[in-house]
């Protein structure tokens, strides 16, 4: 879903590339040089529909129906059978809500979902069934939003999420933003995002100058899965990050038959090391209703840490961890 203040005032490139994003699972697949035969699984008519955009889709090998990008994003119809402890919200984000898109989970931090809208569905995203605006008005929400964190002096920390917060034009990100700094117990913002990885050109000038020049402090966190989803654009939008002083870190979620082996995940955190990022979280999936076929067991992931560990130095090896409804941090795995 496209919120509106995409397809008025301004077009920007971002904006124009996100309208030619793929959107049929065909064109994807002609755009691959695929047969449909080769898939044998497709589901056209999933309700969490097919978006991407197309230089993703060029990062995509030709011909391969095993692609690890493709299958971030290919919807199949294993997605629809129900699998016991897979739920429509797996990680208690229900119970956290207080309302108006805040979640409150940890001390301290505030997670805000700014939007309902991403650049890329992902098949396994575990927000996937949570994709329908609340009641009122898009302002309104965010007014009620802002009300909530500027009332509670424990939230020193905002984190932005959705969907993707960078879905929001400049100018909404800049008015949000504006008034985050207003509130004097928010010393922090972060945002997690997928963007500069999937939609590279959303990263303009002027965005790093907004958050470069946020009051309080800021740091983004980028969803990358695989090497080869930081090709040049994607690694030119997050040197202009650096560039502007924004610390990154990124997250991920160990995917069956996407990165569940050793040298992806190497591969992945030397990759993302060269674009300027530091490896954070490596998330096990979230038993989201639709994504079992994405589930790795917890033994293969503590022998890929293990893997991860000796062959690459400490700060390129991302924390091994799992949400858990109702504690009080991500859980690190043990053995
Ligand atoms: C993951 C998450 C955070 C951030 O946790 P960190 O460990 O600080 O990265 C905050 N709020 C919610 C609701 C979350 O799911
Ligand atoms: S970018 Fe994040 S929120 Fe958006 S579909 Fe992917 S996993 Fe879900």
């Amino acid at each position: 879903m496209v919120p509106r203040s995409l397809t008025a005032c301004q077009t920007s490139d971002w904006q124009e590339e996100l309208r030619a994003a793929y959107r049929n699972v065909d064109d994807l697949l002609a755009a691959l040089a695929l047969q449909p035969a080769s898939v044998p699984d497709l589901d056209r008519n999933a309700d969490f529909r097919l978006l991407v955009p197309r230089r993703f889709a060029a990062l995509m090998t030709p011909g391969d129906p095993t692609d690890p990008l493709l299958r971030q994003v290919l919807p199949l119809a294993v997605e629809r059978q129900s699998c016991p402890g897979f739920s429509h919200d797996p990680v208690g984000d229900n119970l956290a809500h207080l309302g108006d898109g805040v979640l409150r989970k940890y001390a301290g931090r505030a997670l805000w979902m700014v939007t309902h809208a991403c650049a890329l569905h992902c098949r396994y995203c575990f927000r996937r069934h949570w994709r329908k605006p609340g009641h009122g008005s898009a302002a309104a929400r965010g007014k009620a939003a802002l009300a909530r964190i500027a009332a509670d002096p424990s939230i020193t920390e905002v984190i932005l999420s959705g969907g993707d917060p960078l879905m929001l034009d400049d100018a909404m990100l800049a008015d949000l933003i504006e008034r985050l700094g207003r509130i004097d117990h928010v010393k922090r913002l972060r945002l997690h995002t997928r963007l500069p990885i999937v939609l590279p050109s959303r990263v303009t000038g002027t965005l790093c100058e907004l958050l470069a020049s946020a009051t309080p402090s800021t740091l983004i966190v980028i969803h990358a899965n695989h090497a080869a989803e930081l090709g040049e654009e994607a690694a030119t939008a997050l040197g202009r990050l650096t560039h502007a002083g924004l610390p990154l870190l990124s997250q991920s979620v160990l995917l069956h038959g996407v990165n569940d082996q050793a040298e992806r995940l190497v591969a992945l955190s030397e990759r993302l090391c060269a674009c300027g990022v530091l490896p954070y979280y490596l998330h096990q999936l979230d038993p989201v209703q639709g994504a079992a076929h994405f589930q790795v067991s917890d033994r293969h992931a503590l022998d890929l840490l293990e893997v991860l560990r000796e062959r690459l130095p400490g700060y390129l090896v991302p924390r091994l961890v799992r949400e858990i409804p109702g504690a009080r941090s991500k859980t690190p795995l043990t053995g």
